[in-house]
């Protein structure tokens, strides 16, 4: 890594808790120094060295239009001019939740948060308080953000970095979570038969993206609309990165299955801090200050943040652009596969519309288990010789890579190349 990113990463460490404000950032399972970011437009970011790099972590998703667009940061400046917050309703916060329950199916009341965490926090909370009843059932290796209640057998960074059982979540807490396998309705059957009537929530991704991409299986979320319908359990879509990224309402559009719930984040504030929860409307009106269930944000609602998720949002209704994000996505993948088997390297390698993972394993990957046999160490080699020839990933196997509006079919071809080179040398 260059020079500068090296001293600032020794000098942010003196002051912050492992140089970084979000663990993964640390490059922890891939070793090394992180480049410190100085600037980025379009597919490509710069870091303090002067290092360029074709980017695919996009900020973990919210960057679909690729970074710096014209439109947001135009809007942001013209926002900013007049005021950045003031604790008080405003018209592009209405805006956007207009927009929001325009194009996302189930939602018809939604409220805006700042952050994803947020908004599965709010989202559980709220189904607790809807339903009278405590326990939620997840998935291993789903990623609900930092909630104590949903970092149990979590993915992401706690699923890098291999955390069992996290101190500071009280076991009492931990208790009233069940995880349960991804794609396996039988389990949550044979749970729901039982213990119905004490389950408040099933909270997942109905794309699971933070143990690398995992797509649900064919009857998998319509399982599980029956199913929780059938128990009065709250169906919750966490759809933080799926949202407004496998189409513009989402995987549940994409897949044709209504949640009650849906949490929202990353995309819908178009790389400021925004997250969302929202639904039907007889739960949501149980939120204060309708209903008892308590919630609330200083900065939620935030002009500058609106008017960010607005334009991004405005800009994803133009047409074709999905079609164009899943043909670069499929372009993406194909060759990554031929430079997989021309270099003799094992490889599954799933992906929905823009957003995929190579996993280095031969099992076709469908869980939480079945990522785990990715070989992490390979992983790292080839996250390295990407970076090292200006290609961008996430420093992790169980992460998502993300395509955007603004990548080129050259930079596709680019990104082939370095990688047959990546993988033959491994
Ligand atoms: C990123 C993410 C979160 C957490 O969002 P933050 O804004 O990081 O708090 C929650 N759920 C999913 C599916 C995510 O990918």
């Amino acid at each position: 890594m260059g020079e500068k990113s090296s001293l600032m990463f020794e000098r942010a460490k003196k002051y912050i808790p492992g140089g970084v404000n979000s663990p993964v950032r640390a490059f922890g399972s891939v070793g090394g120094t992180p480049p410190f970011i100085k600037k980025a437009h379009g597919a490509y970011i710069t870091d303090v060295d002067g290092g360029e790099y074709l980017d695919y972590v996009c900020s973990w998703g919210p960057m679909i239009l690729g970074h710096a667009p014209q439109a947001v940061i135009e809007a942001v400046n013209r926002v900013a001019n007049d005021g950045t917050s003031f604790g008080a309703p405003t018209e592009l916060e209405v805006e956007l939740a207009g927009k929001v329950v325009e194009v996302v199916p189930s939602i018809e009341l939604v409220r805006m948060v700042s952050s994803g965490t947020e908004a599965t926090m709010s989202a559980i909370r709220l189904a607790r308080g809807y339903t009278k009843r405590d326990r939620i059932i997840k998935f291993s290796g789903c990623y609900h953000g930092h909630v104590d209640s949903l970092l149990v057998q979590a993915g992401s960074g706690v699923m890098t970095f291999g955390i069992p059982g996290i101190p500071g979540i009280p076991a009492e807490l931990a208790k009233l979570t069940v995880s349960l396998p991804y794609n396996n309705l039988e389990k949550v059957s044979e749970v729901l038969e039982k213990e119905g009537d004490s389950i408040a929530a099933v909270i997942l991704e109905p794309v699971a993206a933070n143990m690398g991409v995992v797509l649900p299986r064919a009857d998998f979320l319509k399982g599980l609309r029956e199913l929780t319908a059938r128990h009065g359990v709250v169906l919750i879509f966490d759809e933080v990165i799926s949202g407004f990224r496998v189409a513009l309402g989402g995987a549940q559009e994409y897949y044709g299955v209504t949640p009650d719930l849906t949490c929202m984040g990353k995309i819908i504030g178009g790389g400021l801090p925004v997250g969302a929860y929202g639904g039907k409307k007889e739960i949501m009106e149980c939120i204060s200050p309708v209903g008892p269930v308590y919630q609330a944000g200083t900065l939620s609602g935030n002009p500058l943040a609106m008017a960010a998720g607005l334009a991004t949002i405005n800009a994803l209704q133009a047409s074709g652009l999905y079609d164009d994000l899943d043909k670069k996505g499929a372009y993406l993948e194909k060759g990554l596969q031929e430079a997989a088997a021309k270099s003799g390297v094992t490889a599954t390698i799933n992906r929905i519309g823009s957003i995929m993972t190579v996993f280095f394993t031969g099992t076709p990957v469908t869980d939480y288990e079945s990522a785990k046999t990715s070989d992490t160490g390979k992983y790292a080699k080839y996250f390295h010789n990407m970076l090292d020839n200006g290609v961008n990933l996430a420093p992790s196997q169980f992460e998502a890579c993300f395509v955007s509006v603004a990548h080129s079919y050259d930079d596709l071809d680019r990104t082939i190349r370095v990688a047959e080179k990546a993988l033959a040398g491994l």
